[in-house]
């Protein structure tokens, strides 16, 4: 084991984790930490609560004595010390503040969303900051947010920047998957079964909304693991005919003798105005972070989908007893240990980011997964050509598992 090296002058690379937390992101941050103290022997400076840690410090470092008072507390409040202190936004890593996190939900770190960022002037100030600090590199682990915003600080400074993909909604189609994805799929599985035990006692249909914002990605991925019998993604807005073919297909296996229907529907579907019961009340956004968590007021849309089937059964003569019950699984799907898999692939994609942050002649970039290996991709980087294709093909293996 090497010793970790605690000095400024020894040009750390920063690594921050922003926006939605995923699971997979504490094994990110111990692989970064380990890989970069003993295999490329260069210091590892973390940010805590993403780009609101750095806006902070770069306002300590602008008032009087400020820049000099904040070097030395990176230099003397290292490691846990730095961890502890829930002021310090710099903690310099060592292999002990790392150490059992690989499978911890969350981030210890902390994340956070921060609108100041969106301001150049705002970047300016922390580029300024990073450059005081001889900071040689950047790796930021987050959504499709965060890493909007990487790419800006790799335009507007001349910081190597390397993004690593991390979020639940596997919305980036340049990487077949993203950090906390595997997790993911794997907690709304484990629900479904849950749903499915009472479900069957009661000869219910079960409606679960999961996360994924504009993406049906989760949803189908845990629709083909749980073996959910329908799943509802987002594509045009739903009308009332497309929710009676739905209601029709329920119908069907039922009277078939199936014993239960479990209905998975993305948090990003749309419902044409016609289903809506007239009932004026807005969305609950999907996660928005300038939003307010989801008020009572708000609906969601396994509600509105659980009252559009109670009203198709309802005017049926052999099913108009059904119960429909609808359920949001929410930010549960968020926590939780990091599966294996996604600690497997924190690993990989630390390991490509660290690689491009230290080689000198490799430009910025994103880690990606694609057909099974982790590259490093541009910023801007294509969707992987055939992501529509694999996306329809696995909607058919679903629709064809789950025909009755
Ligand atoms: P996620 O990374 O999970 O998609 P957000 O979209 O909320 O989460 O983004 C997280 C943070 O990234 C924002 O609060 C903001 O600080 C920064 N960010 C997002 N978009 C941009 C952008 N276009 N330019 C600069 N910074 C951005």
């Amino acid at each position: 084991m090497s010793v970790p090296l605690l000095k400024l002058a020894d040009r750390p690379v920063l690594v921050l984790f922003s926006g939605g937390d995923a699971p997979g992101m504490n094994a990110c941050l111990r692989a970064l930490a380990r890989l970069g103290i003993n295999r490329h022997n260069v210091p590892i400076l973390a940010v805590r609560q993403g780009y609101r840690g750095l806006v902070e410090a770069a306002r300590q470092a602008r008032t009087v004595d400020g820049l000099a008072s904040l070097k030395h507390q990176i230099e003397t409040s290292t490691g846990r010390l730095g961890l502890i202190d829930r002021k310090q936004q710099l903690i310099l890593m060592d292999h002990a503040s790392v150490s059992a996190i690989v499978r911890i939900g969350g981030i210890i770190l902390g994340s956070a969303r921060c609108k100041e960022f969106l301001q150049p002037a705002v970047r300016a100030e922390v580029i300024a900051l990073l450059k005081e600090l001889n900071v040689r590199g950047i790796v930021i682990c987050g959504g499709d947010g965060s890493l909007a915003g990487a790419e800006l600080l790799a335009k507007e400074s001349n910081l190597k920047v390397v993004g690593i993909p991390a979020t639940i909604d596997n919305d980036l189609d340049y990487t077949e998957m993203a950090l906390g994805v595997d997790t993911a799929v794997n907690t709304v599985a484990e629900n479904v079964d849950r749903f499915k035990d009472t479900a069957k006692s009661h000869r219910r249909v079960m409606v679960l909304e999961v996360m994924g914002r504009a993406s049906g990605e989760l949803a189908r991925l845990a629709a083909i693991a749980s073996g959910a019998e329908m799943v509802v993604t987002p594509r045009h807005a739903l009308k009332a005919a497309d929710v009676t073919k739905l209601a029709e297909s329920l119908a069907a296996g039922l009277r078939q003798g199936r014993s239960h229907a479990i209905v998975m529907v993305a948090e990003g579907v749309a419902f044409e105005p016609e289903i809506m019961r007239n009932d004026p009340r807005p969305f609950a956004v999907p996660d928005d972070p300038d939003q307010p968590p989801a008020q009572p007021v708000l609906r969601n849309r396994a509600y509105v989908l659980a009252d559009a089937f109670q009203d198709y059964f309802a005017k049926t003569d052999d099913l108009n007893d059904l119960e429909i019950r609808p359920s949001v699984l929410g930010h549960l799907q968020r926590g939780g240990d990091a599966t294996p898999g996604d600690a497997i692939l924190a690993a990989k994609f630390a390991e490509a980011a660290m690689r491009q942050v230290m080689d000198e002649s490799a430009g910025n970039g994103i880690t990606a997964l694609q057909y099974g290996r982790v590259k490093v991709v541009p910023f801007g980087a294509e969707a992987l050509p055939d992501r529509q294709e694999i996306m329809s093909s696995m909607d058919d293996l679903h629709g064809i598992m789950s025909s009755w």
